[in-house]
């Protein structure tokens, strides 16, 4: 990933990004058990507290576990695809025994039912990470949109939305790498008259960090700031802050 400088005022995002404490310890996001070797260099990362950091990495090995459970129709590590998650399954019998737990099948194909509420930590945690590190903006309060699951289960019609590069609007918080980011693009539109005449347009475009493995947007634009994470190109979540739902915000919102 591309080394960008906060230049954003650092005073919103001083502490524990995620619950606002004594930050002692650093947090990449994404967590490394989410990437294989060899990481990628200028991996994000954010201040953290222990009880966070700790409390975290156990549901999120749950998470790469059970989600290459699912993708590989089982949790032996012999049948798992990821090196480093077949490790964890190898050194955690009890863990591996819990995912078997929640074995089942749907329509004859293997399935397992996940711990939804450590899911969702997981999600929600990678989100604020995003928004803290490439938006500069402290998300401690609940999001007012969260949406994650498989993206088959992504209704047809909110896909194309989803997957989207965000044609910016408004400039986000001054200095933050989202706004480093953004590339400006000159697009020929066509007026009512039918001249043709260019316009300038910032993209705020999806972030690879591992190909395959683990892609994020992070927008901040009219009061709303949106973070939309892919992993593995299996497992999806949309999460939103500073919507005002009864509007007409929901046309940025895929879900
Ligand atoms: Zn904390």
């Amino acid at each position: 990933m591309d080394q960008l400088k906060n230049f954003a005022d650092n005073r919103l995002l001083r502490g524990c990004i995620y619950c606002s404490g004594t930050a002692n310890t650093r947090d990449h996001v994404p967590s490394k058990c989410l990437l294989e070797h060899p990481y990628p260099p200028n991996l994000p990362v954010v201040g953290c507290c222990d009880t966070c950091n700790q409390t975290f990495s156990k549901d999120e090995e749950y998470f790469v576990c059970i989600i290459e459970s699912a993708l590989c129709g089982s949790t032996d590590p012999e049948k798992i695809a990821r090196p480093s998650v077949a490790r964890i399954m190898q050194r955690s019998p009890a863990l591996r025994k819990r995912i078997d737990a929640s074995r089942t099948e749907i329509g004859g194909q293997v399935a397992y039912v996940p711990e939804m509420e450590r899911i969702n930590n997981v999600m929600l945690k990678l989100a604020r990470g995003h928004a803290a590190f490439e938006l500069s903006q402290p998300c401690h309060e609940r999001p007012d949109h969260f949406w994650c699951g498989p993206l088959s289960s992504l209704p047809q019609e909110n896909q194309e939305l989803f997957h989207a590069v965000h044609f910016q609007q408004i400039f986000g918080e001054v200095g933050s790498r989202n706004m480093q980011r953004l590339l400006v693009v000159q697009m020929a539109q066509k007026s009512e008259t039918g001249e043709q005449q260019n316009v300038g347009m910032l993209i705020n475009d999806w972030i690879d960090v591992q190909d395959e493995q683990y892609r994020y947007i992070a927008i901040d634009d009219m009061g709303m700031l949106i973070v939309r994470i892919v992993v593995a190109e299996y497992f999806a979540c949309e999460v939103a802050w500073g919507l005002d739902m009864s509007g007409g915000d929901s046309a940025v919102i895929s879900f």
